[in-house]
């Protein structure tokens, strides 16, 4: 499934409910990733609710709060970072006391119900005190493919899709995308790995979520030499089935998420490196920049095309040709990237075989074997 990301801006929403409305707490997801913990609830709309935090303590108090039961357990999670949990109500008032490992940021902010969730969700984010722990090389990496013929080791970057709170597309046996692609990235990992001249990076190792353009940092700052995207498609046809591979088209940019995420700040300082790379000369500049980008389409749409054919030899595919496509995972500026949307999760038979570790390795067999064809 190719349209994720809810983009998440740091704003508290606190908007008003009536006084003798409560607010049903549906359900509490705890999701640990290497970044931050973030601790969503499902709640009413309008919920109101602050945050109070002092040294390696959180307060969440929700006002007029009412836990069901059965979710009342989910709520003792322990991780890396919180180490206790309690709650207590003070009048109209539940607070959720939370006793962290040490002091975290924190940000918090009410997510919208969509296809995935019908509950309004409330989202708190502990944090390291370093939110961006991935620098941003796109200028020194750009030059340094320019300039240099080959570089020493290869490192490819695999994508497992999705993640912790965003589960990717949904079976009918309800296994979830973001599980298959984690397994088919991991086999990938290790094939890649155990060959030599060549080094696997995953962009996320667990269930947890990664931004988009989080994504593209990691394979900018590693120098990745390839960005592979793992998915699994998923339409409202049952009968629909089959491979398919996508690589970016210049004029992706148009679809709505890809603009909204150049609007961010995160766009400006992914399309910001290359005009710094030589002040004063802005048509050099853009020759530097259409030709890294040329390069990078011809090669991806030559490496969706080996992984296409090895991907015919295990399964149906679903296009005989590599797509073209404005996804944000592939705006990996210089890099040749692909994303390989491995069968149709949302027909049943391929659910199955999506969910068979020997499939998964074929699958990710398939797109090993699509890489060395590339590189020969
Ligand atoms: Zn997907």
């Amino acid at each position: 499934m190719r349209q994720f990301l809810i983009l998440c801006l740091g704003l508290v929403c606190l908007s008003y409910a009536h006084a003798d409305e409560k607010t049903t707490l549906y359900d509490f997801r705890f999701w640990t990733s290497p970044e931050r913990t973030r601790i969503v609830i499902d709640v009413e709309k309008g919920v109101q609710y602050h945050v109070n935090t002092n040294a390696d303590k959180i307060d969440l108090a929700i006002n007029n709060a009412k836990l069901l039961s059965q979710t009342y357990d989910k709520l003792f999670y322990q991780d890396q970072r919180i180490q206790k949990t309690r709650i207590k109500r003070n009048k109209d008032t539940l607070h959720f006391l939370f006793k962290t490992t040490q002091p975290y940021q924190v940000k918090s902010y009410t997510l919208k119900p969509n296809q995935k969730y019908r509950h309004h969700r409330l989202v708190i984010d502990l944090y390291g005190k370093q939110i961006n722990t991935v620098p941003v090389t796109i200028t020194k990496q750009v030059i340094k493919k320019l300039s240099t013929t080959k570089l020493r080791k290869k490192i490819i970057l695999i994508d497992a899709g999705h993640g912790g709170e965003d589960p990717g597309a949904i079976g009918h046996k309800r296994s979830k995308e973001k599980h298959i692609t984690l397994k088919i990235a991991k086999k990938l990992a290790n094939k890649i790995n155990r060959t030599k001249g060549m080094k696997a990076i995953l962009t996320r190792r667990g269930d947890y979520y990664v931004g988009l353009s989080k994504r593209i940092r990691i394979a900018q700052a590693n120098n990745a030499s390839l960005f592979i995207s793992i998915h699994a498609d998923s339409v409202k046809r049952k009968s629909a089935k089959g491979a398919s591979i996508y690589t970016l088209s210049e004029r992706g940019g148009s679809t709505k998420f890809a603009k909204q995420l150049e609007q961010s700040q995160n766009a400006v300082d992914q399309f910001g490196g290359i005009e710094t790379l030589i002040k004063g000369d802005q048509y050099l500049n853009k020759i530097l920049w259409d030709f890294s980008r040329k390069d990078r389409d011809i090669q991806s749409r030559k490496l969706g095309a080996k992984i296409l054919k090895q991907m015919g030899k295990i399964g149906y595919l679903h296009k005989q040709t590599p797509q073209k496509a404005g996804f944000v995972v592939l705006k990996t500026p210089a890099i040749p990237s692909v994303l390989v949307e491995t069968a149709f999760i949302s027909n049943p038979q391929e659910e199955k075989r999506l969910n068979n570790a020997k499939e998964q390795n074929k699958i990710a067999n398939a797109i090993y074997q699509g890489i060395l064809s590339y590189y020969q």
